[in-house]
């Protein structure tokens, strides 16, 4: 059977069970083999009670001597039995498992395993799992186990048993796209024998040999098809020249601040790639703060004043609205004209602003996706840059970059990624770093409390807006659902309303509301005309209110860091000292260190390094935008070893490409072309 068939070809998948594998990512047959257990858990051999001992896992087969005995204690409902076998009687215990009475008979044999501890000096086993005879064929069959990732409705036996018969028609015939001789450079077992092992372990040194293999396969079709993604951006001659710098001096001048020395020496980066042989292809990154807008909007002036069109655009239009403000204000008293693209505009609104970019009547284009429509033709476009990058995809950038006539690019991340992460996986572009923020800001006071916190940090709040600041709470979407998400951050508003003094200006922002009443809002908060502005994670990215000296954030363990250390960057970006709270009930410890790193760090890059750790790969990067995983099995932290040795192979094959139309390389060539439509064309970098 071809892989690509869909599992529908199986026995025993239906069309709702395709459904639920589906919602995985699974619809074919080599999505099947090739969806990984996440860890494994070790078979054990039968025990005698007789040989337990404390803090064991065992796996005993024994006869019910009693039926079930369940005591109420508090919320909490204790069921126990004895079980007995040849050698000796244990206890087991079960907590809020009410059904085992029913279920569990005396005289009965069961099997279960557990972990063995003492419960008032007496031998027992707490909480065991009840194996039924096809877990049981599965532990006494393989000594290493797969444990696969979930979803509702879909049980390891599920998956486990899909998994089992597509390997059974594979049959051992997965075909190797990985051709024999750099399987023998690299050590690496084939293909097929891989997939065997890392779902049928023999033992753990197959099972990592086996990973390794799969890894490194992830990791250099990966790194391949970032390096042709860059290959295939030829170098472009530079067509355009920036010799005039008049309003760019002035405008340096003229700023209410002077720039910080990172700002100055990536400006000069900018302007020295401006005025070289190729076009520029720089991204620039900077912690949340750094002063990035004021960068662009000196590029832009020395794009305009040299004759030619700048493009700037943001991922939303409150965003895109801000930049408009902010720039306006730095072009003053320059003759040069500003165009709005967004697309909540009307056909006609837009109609006219085409024919004017067109025409060459507008200078600078900001806007949001709406700048890449097909409608939208520049007359002389030198200049292209793209705010909060991590917001688009490869495409979208390429899409603008393929406006006009080959202009410059310059792409702007307040995403930071830690730096050894960033040569490998920035391949494609020259990497300017603001590595400074601007002086004079405070540090922003960062306190991680529980939710009985909360009276206090609204008292908190009604302080810091009678002297004169302004505060943003952040709630969490209930679900990923649209109207969930309303009902929460409206309800939270009115609940707010009730319970602060009636002076207290306040109000609401989410992604659903209309981007006119939107845009309302936010300007509104700008220009302090509301005291506190209760919002989801629309106000994430990029948002600039000076005066605001306040954010709350609701539920916050619900938040990844990369997003939490965005949101906190709304505050201290005035002069006033600014806090961040953090209310959170979590309990579980991977909760507990996100918000203790939260409050030790304000280091952009410290905090990516950590997420990195503590995720894998994180929400940063490596997240295709359809949120599945780009890679399946590797880990760009823990497996950075065989990252390192894949990003050498891909450059020696990229380097050689004619190694590609081998005969022996037929299926790497057809796999690599596969990869690069289902994967390059969305991955976010
Ligand atoms: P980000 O890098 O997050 O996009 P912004 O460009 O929004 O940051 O800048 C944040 C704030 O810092 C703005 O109010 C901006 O005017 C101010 N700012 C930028 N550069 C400087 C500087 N060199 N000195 C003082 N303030 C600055
Ligand atoms: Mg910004």
């Amino acid at each position: 059977m071809e892989m690509s068939q869909p599992i529908t070809e199986l026995s025993g998948i239906g069309k709702k069970k395709a459904q639920l594998f589906n919602k995985i990512g699974i619809t074919s047959l080599m999505d099947l083999v090739t969806y990984y257990p996440t860890t494994y858990e070790k078979g054990i051999d039968f025990s005698k009670i007789q040989d337990i001992k404390p803090n064991g896992r065992y796996l005993i087969q024994g006869e019910i001597l009693l039926a079930p005995v369940s005591k109420r204690a508090g919320h909490i409902t204790l069921t126990s039995i004895r079980l007995k076998d040849d050698t000796g009687e244990i206890s087991l215990t079960w907590f809020n498992q009410l059904y085992l009475q029913k279920q569990l008979k005396e005289g009965e044999t069961i099997t279960v395993m557990g972990k063995a501890s003492y419960k008032y000096e007496k031998l027992q086993l707490t909480s065991p799992k009840i194996l039924t005879k096809s877990d049981l064929e599965y532990y006494e069959d393989k000594g290493i186990i797969p444990i696969y990732p979930l979803t509702k409705g879909l049980s390891q036996k599920a998956i486990r048993l899909a998994v089992a018969s597509a390997m059974d028609v594979v049959n051992n015939t997965i075909e190797d796209h990985i051709p024999a001789s750099m399987r023998e450079t690299y050590e690496l077992e084939t293909f097929n024998d891989a997939i065997f092992q890392v779902h049928y372990p023999k033992n753990e040194i197959a099972l990592n040999h086996a990973r390794k293999r799969l890894i490194f396969d992830e990791f250099l079709f990966f790194q391949l098809g970032l390096m042709m993604l860059k290959e295939d951006q030829v170098k472009i001659k530079n067509q355009y020249t920036f010799t005039n710098c008049k309003w760019y001096e002035d405008t340096l001048e003229k700023l209410p601040f002077t720039l910080t020395r990172a700002q100055g020496s990536v400006l000069e980066e900018i302007i020295k790639d401006m005025n070289g042989l190729y076009n520029m292809n720089r991204l620039v990154q900077g912690d949340v703060g750094s002063g990035k807008t004021v960068v662009a909007a000196l590029a832009i002036i020395l794009a305009v004043e040299n004759g030619y069109q700048s493009v700037l655009m943001a991922p939303t239009e409150v965003l895109a609205k801000q930049h408009l403000y902010s720039l306006e204000e730095i072009f003053l008293d320059l003759d040069l004209r500003v165009g709005l693209l967004v697309g909540s505009m009307t056909k006609k609104e837009k109609m006219d602003l085409y024919q004017k970019i067109e025409a060459g009547l507008i200078d600078v284009v900001i806007g949001t996706h709406a700048v890449i429509q097909e409608g939208v033709v520049f007359k002389d476009l030198a200049l292209v840059i793209t705010d909060e990058q991590h917001r688009f995809g490869v495409l979208q950038r390429e899409m603008l970059a393929g406006k006009g006539h080959y202009p410059h690019v310059l792409v702007m991340s307040g995403t930071p990624i830690p730096r050894t992460l960033g040569l490998i996986l920035y391949g494609d572009m020259d990497v300017s770093v603001i590595d400074e923020l601007p002086p004079g800001r405070k540090s922003i006071e960062t306190f991680s409390v529980n939710a009985s916190y909360r009276k206090r940090v609204h008292a908190f709040i009604v302080k810091e807006i009678e002297a004169g600041r302004q505060c943003y709470i952040v709630c969490p979407m209930v679900e990923e659902n649209e109207e969930n998400d309303l009902i929460d951050v409206i309800s939270y508003t009115e609940k707010l309303k009730i319970e602060l003094p009636p002076h207290v200006r306040i109000d609401y922002l989410h992604g659903q509301m209309r981007p006119k009443i939107k845009n309302e809002t936010m300007e509104r908060f700008t220009r302090g005309e509301l005291d506190i502005l209760v919002s989801t994670t629309v106000i994430e990215v990029g948002i600039n209110v000076p005066n605001a000296s306040l954010m709350i954030i609701e539920d916050a363990q619900r938040f990844g860091l990369a997003q939490l250390h965005q949101l906190r960057g709304r505050v201290g970006r005035g002069g006033n000292q600014s806090y961040c709270i953090l209310i959170s009930d979590t309990k579980s410890a991977l909760g507990k260190k996100r918000m203790a790193i939260m409050t030790e760090s304000q280091d952009g890059f410290y905090i990516a390094q950590k997420d990195l750790e503590i995720r894998g790969h994180g929400d940063l990067l490596g997240l295709r935008q359809s949120g599945m995983p780009m890679f399946k099995i590797a880990n760009i932290v823990e497996d950075i070893e065989i990252l390192k040795q894949a990003n050498i192979v891909a450059k020696t094959i990229s380097e050689k490409r004619d190694i590609l139309q081998e005969a022996t390389y037929e299926r790497f060539r057809n796999k690599l072309e596969d990869y690069m439509e289902t994967n390059m064309s969305y991955i976010a970098l």
